[in-house]
């Protein structure tokens, strides 16, 4: 695992270029319970681990991943450690930030509503440059589904967002959300030096 460099930090606009060592402020939205921590943590460490909770709260978990050319993208992901309800109201929190991804469970049409109202928070207060997905973790429980692939699809294409469905605890799809910001920020180094 290689370690990125901190350097040529620009807090405007999140995806940031120092010689190819690239940063992004990722951070999630989604109502309590949905798998925001155990995405971070399937991500992070590769285990499915509902008991450790993990506190990011004031701060942030990091992951760095390097490409074969030497690329190297160093994710900051932000998580509310249970702040949900402030979260989306504090411009610190998304200040900076790439990236939003707003989580909700399959099983859960609340949390369907919910991650409705992040977004809308997010279009209200966030970058307009940030990009935003949505997300629909606990695709493993097929049989409790209440909310279906096609909904998530139409309410993300509705608001410009990308889509996909995870799950943390099989890790299906949890690389492949990763994947798409990887994408994006070795684009916008390229774009940038244009
Ligand atoms: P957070 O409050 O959004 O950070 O949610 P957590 O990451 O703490 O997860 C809440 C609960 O959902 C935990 O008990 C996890 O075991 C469970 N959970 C999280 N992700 C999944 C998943 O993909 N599938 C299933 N079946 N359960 C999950």
């Amino acid at each position: 695992r290689a370690s990125g460099r901190l350097g040529g930090l620009n807090s405007e606009n999140g995806a940031v270029n120092d010689a190819k060592n690239l940063r992004v402020k990722l951070v999630l939205l989604g109502d309590s319970g949905v798998g925001k921590s155990c995405i971070v943590l399937r991500f992070v460490r590769g285990q499915f681990d509902p008991t450790s909770k993990v506190t990011i709260g004031a701060s942030f978990l990091s992951q760095t991943i390097a490409l074969q050319d030497s690329t190297t993208v160093k994710f900051e992901i932000w998580d509310t450690a249970g702040q949900e309800r402030y979260a989306a109201l504090a411009p610190l929190y998304y200040r900076g930030a790439a990236v939003a991804v707003v989580v909700y469970d399959i099983t859960s049409p609340e949390s369907f509503q919910k991650a409705q109202y992040w977004v809308k928070e997010l279009q209200k207060h966030g970058s307009p440059d940030m990009v935003m997905a949505l997300v629909g973790n606990k695709a493993d429980l097929q049989e409790n589904r209440e909310v279906t692939v096609q909904d998530g699809i139409d309410y993300a294409e509705k608001n410009g967002m990308f889509f996909i469905e995870t799950s943390a605890k099989t890790a299906d799809n949890i690389n492949q959300l990763f994947e798409v910001y990887i994408i994006i920020a070795v684009s916008k180094y390229y774009i940038l030096k244009l």
